[in-house]
């Protein structure tokens, strides 16, 4: 997918055009787009190629100067990045690396020289990017968290719906930002579902991600797990539990920090787990009655980031999908997040969109020329 979005953005290098809009007979207008400048890319621990790529490559097409600013957790990939990028013969200087804890993601942002930040993380972080940002006047983008709905009507492909809303919250160990946290699902079949659901949670084997038969790798760290685990135990005061999640501390396991498929039920919309981001394998099951209700609750949240519906009506599907407040909605899947069209969050989830034309846009100038041909 890396490599793709390289391959895709140097494909728009030689199509950023501009326009001549007709300004009357004695003038000529010619509008054209220049790089912004130095973008510096400010990336979390999850998916860390993927989150730098799709910042790095639409700068680097846009002709900006870059700055990349991996997570403390893992610059690597950003290192392993610049090496890639000086043998395929980006000039030197034109990408750059780095790797700090905050303070160097926070020093980039006051920084005069830089124009552009491009921030991938968490909500309070973000905000914090914005307000920095103000004073040097910065175009700030920010792809922040989630607390995305799956909806699943009654009317859907039962197997479909539930193993895809399942694959929407553990895979990757629910460390997504576009995570199927809350899983509203028709009361007709509620029952059924929740404990398909929990069947397909129970089949997840967790395990060293480089081991064949693992489909649940650990979290990220230690401070991660307790997060997780922290909100477990405030989901257990507040809803049932119909899979347990705790640590599974046997053998091998012990070494990670490993938290299991976790699901909640009757849990509603108020409540702390509902709420708040997790990103773990946590999922909340709510119950709804009908479309204009699931849509209120499911737009009930600070956050607007992605939602997946699941129903085989047509009809439903569109109109559910155009009234939720969400930058991606998927119908009848989860998670995919092509390369070519454009991905990011309404309300708190974010500012600007990245990938296809849109994740270009945000590192371009726009420069009007006016010519006088009055005689
Ligand atoms: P984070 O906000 O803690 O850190 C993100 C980056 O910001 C890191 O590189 C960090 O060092 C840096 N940083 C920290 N303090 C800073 C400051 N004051 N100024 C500038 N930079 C600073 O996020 P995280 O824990 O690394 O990542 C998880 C979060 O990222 C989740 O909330 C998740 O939803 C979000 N995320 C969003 C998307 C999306 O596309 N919308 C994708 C992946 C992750």
């Amino acid at each position: 997918e890396v490599a793709f979005m390289f391959e895709y953005y140097a494909g728009w290098t030689t199509k950023i055009m501009g326009e001549i809009p007709p300004v009357g007979p004695e003038a000529m207008s010619l509008v054209i787009k220049e790089p912004l400048g130095v973008a510096a890319c400010i990336v979390p621990w999850n998916y860390p190629l993927m989150m730098a790529s799709q910042k790095v490559a639409p700068a680097l097409a846009a002709g900006c100067t870059v700055i990349l600013k991996p997570a403390e957790q893992t610059p690597l990939t950003a290192l392993e990045l610049a090496r890639i990028l000086e043998e395929a013969g980006v000039p030197a200087g034109a990408f750059n690396v780095v790797t700090g804890f905050g303070a160097a993601g926070a020093a980039l942002v006051r920084h005069k020289g830089v124009d552009k930040i491009g921030f991938t993380g968490s909500l309070e972080v973000g905000k914090i990017v914005m307000r920095e940002g103000a004073d040097t006047l910065k175009r700030v983008t920010l792809e922040l968290g989630g607390k995305s709905p799956n909806i699943v009507f009654a009317d859907a492909s039962f197997e479909e719906a539930v193993e895809g809303t399942c694959n929407g919250i553990f895979w990757n160990q629910g460390e997504i930002c576009s995570a199927g946290s809350r899983v509203f699902v028709e009361r007709s079949i509620y029952d059924d579902a929740l404990n398909a659901m929990v069947e397909h949670g129970k089949k997840v084997r967790l395990g060293a991600g480089i081991e064949p038969t693992t489909t649940m790798g650990p979290l990220v760290s230690k401070d991660q797990q307790d997060r997780v685990l922290g909100y477990i135990d405030v989901g257990r005061g507040e809803a049932k539990v119909a899979l347990a999640g705790d640590p599974v501390p046997d053998g091998e396991l012990a070494e990670g920090y490993f938290v299991p498929p976790t699901i909640f039920y009757d849990v509603s919309n108020d409540m702390i787990i509902a709420r708040e981001e997790i990103f773990g394998p946590v999922m909340s099951v709510l119950p709804f009655d009908s479309v204009d209700e699931v849509i209120g609750l499911a737009n009930d949240s600070d956050y607007g980031l992605a939602a997946a519906v699941w129903t085989r009506d047509i009809k439903k599907a569109l109109t559910t999908a155009k009234n939720l407040r969400a930058g991606v909605v998927w119908v009848n899947d989860s998670q995919p997040a092509p390369t070519e069209a454009p991905w990011g969050g309404y309300k708190q989830s974010g500012v600007g969109r990245e990938l296809g034309p849109y994740g270009l846009e945000d590192y371009l100038e726009v420069k009007h020329i006016y010519v006088n041909l009055a005689e």
